[in-house]
């Protein structure tokens, strides 16, 4: 972890309605605005859109910052979207942490006031997290793309076609004589009456 001082930036999304109908966005950015190394807190319609990854490049530039949080959806859908933000803007692209409060806090919660305060917690522990992230380099490493399956029951039989489907290299392992597992001692199965064998 390098000495130099942290400024974070936080980016709390509305999700158009999907956030902002439950969570007080205004409200939660003024709180993030005010933890540890926070610098500046803003609010916007839809951060994953053009501008709203524009304000977070512009945001790095104008003001030095050398972390940043978005407090959004899932990670699953954006965090990607976000590091490239993050690293166009010339930021490290580690040096960023997402916060969940759509899945994980506005959509699964009744209570607006209760909804606005597991914001604030889950955005307080992005900030405090992203603190202490270091900037990381992603590397190449070739691989072997060959999987190896355990077992030749009708798991890994079927586990090995679609690996293999895919044009990958599969090696079945199989302890007993001949393959099938409890499949192939059955005569017919529910509820298809296939011949199991
Ligand atoms: C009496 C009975 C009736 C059933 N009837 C039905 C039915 O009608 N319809 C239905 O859909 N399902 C039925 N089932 C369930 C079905 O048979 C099982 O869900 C299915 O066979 C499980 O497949 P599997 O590949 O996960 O495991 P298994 O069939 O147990 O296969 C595991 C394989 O891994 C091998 N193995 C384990 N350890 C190692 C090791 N260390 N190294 C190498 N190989 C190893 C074993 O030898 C075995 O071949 C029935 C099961 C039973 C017992």
């Amino acid at each position: 972890m390098t000495n130099r001082p942290r400024r974070i930036g936080v980016f709390v999304c509305h999700c158009g309605t999907n956030i902002a109908d439950k969570v007080d966005v205004e409200a939660l950015a003024e709180y993030a605005a005010g933890l540890p190394g926070a610098v500046s807190a803003r609010t916007y319609q839809y951060m994953c859109s053009d501008p709203g990854q524009d304000l977070l490049k512009q945001e790095i530039e104008e003001l030095g910052l050398n972390r940043v949080v978005v407090a959004s959806c899932s990670p699953l859908m954006h965090e990607l979207t976000f590091r490239r933000a993050c690293e166009e803007a010339g930021l490290n692209a580690f040096n960023f942490q997402m916060a969940n409060i759509r899945e994980q806090v506005s959509w699964v919660t009744e209570d607006p006031d209760e909804a606005t305060e597991r914001a604030k917690r889950a955005v307080a522990a992005a900030v405090y997290r992203v603190a202490h992230h270091a900037p990381l380099e992603v590397k190449e490493v070739s691989v072997q793309p060959a999987s190896l399956i355990v077992g030749g029951g009708i798991a890994g039989i079927d586990a090995a076609l679609r690996i293999a489907d895919s044009g990958k290299k599969v090696y079945l392992v199989e302890r007993e004589p001949s393959i099938g597992g409890y499949m192939a001692q059955l005569y017919k199965t529910f509820p298809t009456l296939d011949c199991s064998a």
